[in-house]
């Protein structure tokens, strides 16, 4: 870990950060027996994102022959603008997150960031425009000021600082036995769920790409908890393009878009009132949700998964 903290310049070594980063996001070890290595193009340009625009144009996507996932999704989100993913599991919502990262080449179509098609961009450039706040952030056994300072190497403990407090959880740190010197992950201090999204979203603060994906925790949070996450949450989406993959609905209630998906379609498009309004798909989903928060007894906490 060490010699992640070394400063920046090293491009192998910020770049290997960001992919890491990236791969906490799921289950790491289904990642690495993939072994799948998406190279660039010898011609690989570096990708100068300016505002942000993020395109999908007819994507269809596969891991395996045997099995279409994404079946001809289009969307356009423009800068600034947050667009929510929600639908049944195994409908495609990590898919769509993982493809814009470029985890893997699409079989057609085509993903543009600000109108360029991103399999011809290095993926260090790529990479290093958006952030990601993953379901489960992994802690490095290392002390909370490095854990945060991750998203950005060569920030100051000032920076580090300021970002925490933007996501807070600087009240909590300076609550540890070390203050920012506590070593946590594994070995050290264990942080809840609730903790550990907070310190990514101080990662992302700290990285403050252009464009966030954010693939909402799929476990309930205590009400407090969740309701405190909301805030940070808004304010890492604030002023970038956004795409959310949201469970609790709750959540995406103000989005400009929300993008239905059911087999790797999007089934419904629209902001919450005018899905409502349809009584389709995702207004029964708003109904299921709006009972099961009624029977968990407090009127706010929704345990539906995924
Ligand atoms: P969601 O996030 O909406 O729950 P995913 O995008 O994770 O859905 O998965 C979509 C489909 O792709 C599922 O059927 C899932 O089983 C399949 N899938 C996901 N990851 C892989 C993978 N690495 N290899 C093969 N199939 C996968
Ligand atoms: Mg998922």
């Amino acid at each position: 870990i060490v010699q992640l903290y070394t400063p920046l310049g090293f491009f192998g070594t910020y770049y290997r950060m960001i992919q890491t980063s990236f791969i906490d996001m799921e289950n790491m070890f289904e990642l690495f027996e993939e072994g799948q290595e998406i190279k660039d193009e010898d011609e690989a340009m570096q990708l100068s994102m300016d505002a942000g625009k993020v395109e999908f144009d007819k994507v269809c996507f596969h891991y395996t022959p045997e099995k279409q996932i994404l079946k001809n999704i289009s969307f356009k989100v423009e800068p600034g603008q947050t667009y929510a993913l929600v639908g049944p599991s195994g409908s495609g919502k990590s898919t769509i997150i993982r493809l814009l990262f470029r985890f893997y080449d699409i079989q057609s179509g085509v993903i543009k960031l600000d109108g360029m098609d991103i399999s011809t961009a290095t993926q260090e450039s790529l990479r290093a425009c958006i952030g990601v706040v993953p379901q489960d952030t992994v802690l490095f056994n290392d002390n909370i000021m490095n854990n945060i300072r991750y998203g950005r190497v060569a920030a100051s403990d000032e920076e580090v600082e300021e970002a925490a407090v933007s996501a807070d959880i600087h009240h909590r740190i300076v609550n540890m036995p070390d203050q920012y010197d506590t070593v946590v992950g594994e070995r050290g201090l264990k942080l809840s769920g609730g903790e550990k999204q907070r310190v990514a979203i101080a990662r992302t603060l700290l990285k403050a790409p252009n464009v966030v994906l954010l693939d909402e925790a799929t476990s309930a949070l205590d009400t407090n908890t969740e309701r405190n996450i909301q805030a940070s949450l808004a304010r890492v989406c604030a002023g970038r393009t956004s795409i959310v993959v949201a469970h609790r609905l709750s959540t995406i209630v103000s989005a400009d878009c929300i993008l239905v998906l059911k087999d790797g379609e999007i089934v419904e498009r629209g902001r919450h009132d005018e899905l409502i309004e349809e009584d389709g798909v995702y207004a029964d989903m708003w109904q299921q949700q709006l009972i099961e928060s009624t029977e968990s007894g407090n009127g706010k906490k929704i345990t539906k998964k995924n």
